[in-house]
């Protein structure tokens, strides 16, 4: 069951999600594998992704 922790690195929270790596670091959290094509992600850090990634679109908008 080791794939349904958080990849996130220093948390151990139980995934939800998974999205590519490379999306969630942009998101500007920390992978806990750097090698790792796909990372889990918990319930917070869900919810962070989730808000960074819409405020960046909102900060899109707003500069035009
Ligand atoms: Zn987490």
């Amino acid at each position: 069951m080791a794939e349904d922790k958080c990849g996130v690195a220093g948390c151990n929270g139980q995934a939800i999600k998974s999205y590519s790596r490379e999306a969630v670091e942009k998101a500007g959290l920390r992978a806990a594998d750097e090698k790792g094509k796909r990372m889990h992600l918990c319930k917070e850090h869900n919810k962070q992704y989730k808000k960074a990634t819409k405020e960046d679109r909102k900060l899109e908008s707003l500069g035009r």
